[in-house]
């Protein structure tokens, strides 16, 4: 990836843990990689087909001068997001955020954090069997919307199916969607436990009725199993309710385990399921 690199940007700024930091003030020295395509702009010529680094240097400003926090990591973390957020061309970005007047009582020259931060391409598998099903989807969608750490890229259509894991119950309707996050995994698990509680999930039987259930299917090319979070989702490979809808919006995408495209995981389930 291409990178736009701002170096020793020096910000006077009211950040640190001690009062006389936050009324004082002191200079903040700002390093920025943002990674982006640069293709566009170095073919057109045109600064609208690029992010303009005097822009990004007066956004960094700004926002830094904008806000106090007590930790550089805070500054950091809440400054790189901000960035991500404001300009569409960005993939991701590199902050580091120096302080060379901190408060410490020894000779040093510096003491900073330094973070990296990207969208993330994941895709999800949505799926209920309570009551208005559609109105639950389309809720869950919107939820997702209204996340401004999620990008919904595309919705697969709406598919009614057979219940699965053999308790006995009404048939579902299952979507998949694709996405762009800044979360991490855990988060984004979260947040998406938050839009099932919101849609008046209950936990009663497992693989039982529910009015929405929201699964994180794929995560970039990520591979982890931890006691509560397995990426890719373990049984994907088995369910048609969920190749199907993977299959219309990623044909191509290759399991990073499996290393079988939707398509071909697809057609290699037996008969109907
Ligand atoms: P299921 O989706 O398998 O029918 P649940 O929705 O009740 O069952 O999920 C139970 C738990 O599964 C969640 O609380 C979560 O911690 C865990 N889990 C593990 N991997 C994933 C994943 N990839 N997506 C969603 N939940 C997951
Ligand atoms: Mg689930």
């Amino acid at each position: 990836m291409d990178e736009l690199r701002i170096r020793g940007l020096r910000v006077f700024a009211h950040h640190g843990v001690y009062e006389e930091e936050t009324r004082l003030g002191q200079t903040f020295v700002v390093n920025a990689t943002l990674f982006l395509s640069t293709r566009q702009g170095g073919l057109t010529d045109n600064l609208e087909d690029t992010v303009s680094y005097a822009e990004v240097c007066q956004f960094l400003t700004d926002y830094l001068q904008a806000h106090t926090w007590k930790l550089l990591e805070a500054a950091a973390e809440h400054t790189c997001r901000a960035l991500l957020l404001r300009y569409p061309l960005l993939r991701g970005a590199e902050l580091e955020l120096a302080k060379p007047s901190a408060p410490i009582p020894l000779p040093f020259d510096s003491v900073s954090v330094c973070i990296s931060r990207s969208w993330h391409r994941a895709f999800l598998g949505l799926g209920s069997n309570l009551g208005d099903k559609k109105a639950y989807l389309d809720g869950a969608v919107d939820g997702l919307r209204r996340n401004p750490d999620i990008r919904v890229k595309a919705v697969s259509a709406y598919r009614t199916t057979k219940p699965y894991g053999g308790v006995a119950q009404e048939d579902f309707l299952n979507a998949a969607a694709e996405i762009e996050t800044l979360l991490p995994p855990h988060e984004l698990l979260d947040a998406l436990h938050r839009l099932e509680q919101t849609a008046g999930r209950e936990r009663l039987v497992h693989w039982g009725p529910r009015t929405l259930d929201l699964d994180i299917l794929f995560y970039d090319d990520l591979v982890q199993d931890d006691a509560d979070l397995t990426i890719p989702h373990p049984d994907l490979q088995n369910r048609r309710f969920v190749l199907e809808p993977m299959a219309e919006l990623a044909p191509n995408l290759v399991h990073p385990v499996l290393r079988q495209t939707m398509g071909q995981l697809l057609d290699s389930l037996p008969g109907e399921g």
